[in-house]
């Protein structure tokens, strides 16, 4: 046989899965939460009754004025997009530098490019137990090491955050509110941490539930980007500014950070609709101040109703709140919760298991409209009883 017959064969039989780095292939995929088409097509049910409350999405939709900029921005779809115009909008809107301006296909974008810019085998990021599960995901990626830091009544833990520190650390990751626990730090204990954390770490501060937070407890994460050049404020228009379907975020950083993840950018991360969409919808302060008014209603209203059930949840200060589902409930071969979500699924309202954010005992549940709200505390007080429906 000719060298060349044999080009492009193997030898012996080869896994193709073991041509991936070990540290891709340990990769546990992230789990999202079910789309309604797909819950509609196992169960045979009709897409406009199920109820989504799984992903944090805005109940409200989009702005009117998001949409509208949309359809003006069809005709320009053979163009490539500009991040022009939203960085202009972000600078005045913020009082930054544009040179301090990354996008991001979502906030997520942002993530995976601090962890491609910065984490590499040997090195290490930091992050609390119960935080977002991109943070894990995005440096096992990168073949870095996660140290997890156990969390203090489901938030994080900063005083173990900064002795989490090691030598190789580069990044922390502090999602502020957290998703799944809804959790907050204060302004000063965030602050805190940044005094003292090494300047030779990057401190990603993930506000990706910002507009939700009353305004007096939000951070003044902008003013600190002047005093701690090694904070990145990462936000997003997936939540409050409804555009989750879109994709855009942005991140916030020292100049010469935003170079280094720039360097790893994908040239076009963010496209065209979404770029007009989300500088549309950052004009459109109505539309935030009236979702986040139906938040503070629909967070009341549903945890009127778990105290009504008799459930304990964790406060939240986000659009979503993880209940405890009663382990006494528990049944042959799966979780007390898992059997309620399941028997939610049934009814036509998704809700988010986070057994995979270490929490095997609650679902996360979104604020949705008020109908909505009603919708799963009903389904919820069925679950909980024989579930037979
Ligand atoms: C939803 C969420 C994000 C944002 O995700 P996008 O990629 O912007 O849609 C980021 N961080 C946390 C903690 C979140 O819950």
């Amino acid at each position: 046989m000719s060298a060349k017959q044999t080009e492009g064969r193997v030898a012996e039989p080869l896994d193709l899965c073991e041509l991936a780095p070990g540290h891709v292939r340990a990769i546990a995929p992230y789990q999202p939460g079910k789309p309604i088409t797909e819950l509609a097509r196992e169960f045979g049910l009709d897409e406009r009754k199920i109820v989504k409350l799984a992903s944090n999405e805005n109940p409200s939709g989009l702005s009117p004025r998001a949409r509208a900029a949309i359809e003006a921005a069809l005709p320009e779809l053979a163009r490539y997009p500009d991040g022009f115009e939203l960085t202009k909008a972000l600078s005045e809107r913020l009082g930054v530098a544009m040179e301090s301006i990354v996008l991001g296909n979502g906030s997520n974008d942002l993530l995976e490019m601090v962890a491609g810019a910065f984490l590499a085998p040997g090195r290490a990021a930091v992050f609390a137990q119960h935080a977002f599960a991109i943070y894990p995901l995005c440096t096992q990626a990168r073949g870095a090491q996660g140290i997890v830091v156990p969390a203090r009544e489901y938030g994080h833990d900063l005083a173990g955050m900064l002795a989490g520190i090691t030598p190789e650390t580069r990044v922390v990751f502090i999602a502020n509110p957290n998703n799944p626990t809804g959790t907050m730090l204060p302004a000063d204990e965030v602050e805190g941490f940044l005094r003292r954390a090494p300047r030779s770490v990057l401190v990603v501060l993930d506000e990706a539930y910002n507009e939700y937070l009353e305004p007096p407890l939000r951070c003044p994460s902008v003013a600190w980007l002047a005093r701690y050049p090694n904070l990145v404020v990462l936000r997003t228009f997936s939540k409050a500014y409804g555009l989750a379907g879109l994709r855009v975020g942005y991140g916030l950083c020292h100049p010469d950070v935003a170079a280094m993840l720039n360097r790893v950018r994908q040239p076009f991360n963010v496209n065209n609709l979404a770029l007009v969409a989300a500088t549309a919808a950052l004009a459109d302060e109505a539309f935030v101040e009236r979702s986040y008014q139906l938040n503070v209603a629909g967070m009341k209203q549903l945890t009127a109703g778990l105290r009504r059930l008799g459930l304990a949840w964790i406060p939240s200060f986000a659009n979503f709140v993880s209940v405890e589902i009663p382990r006494a409930k528990r049944q042959e071969g799966q979780s007390a919760a898992g059997a309620v979500y399941q028997r939610l699924l049934r009814q036509g309202v998704i809700v988010r298991p986070v057994a995979g954010y270490g929490m095997p005992h609650h679902l996360r549940v979104t604020v949705g409209l008020p109908e909505e709200n009603d919708r799963f505390l009903a389904a919820l007080e069925n679950a909980l009883g024989d579930g037979s429906t």
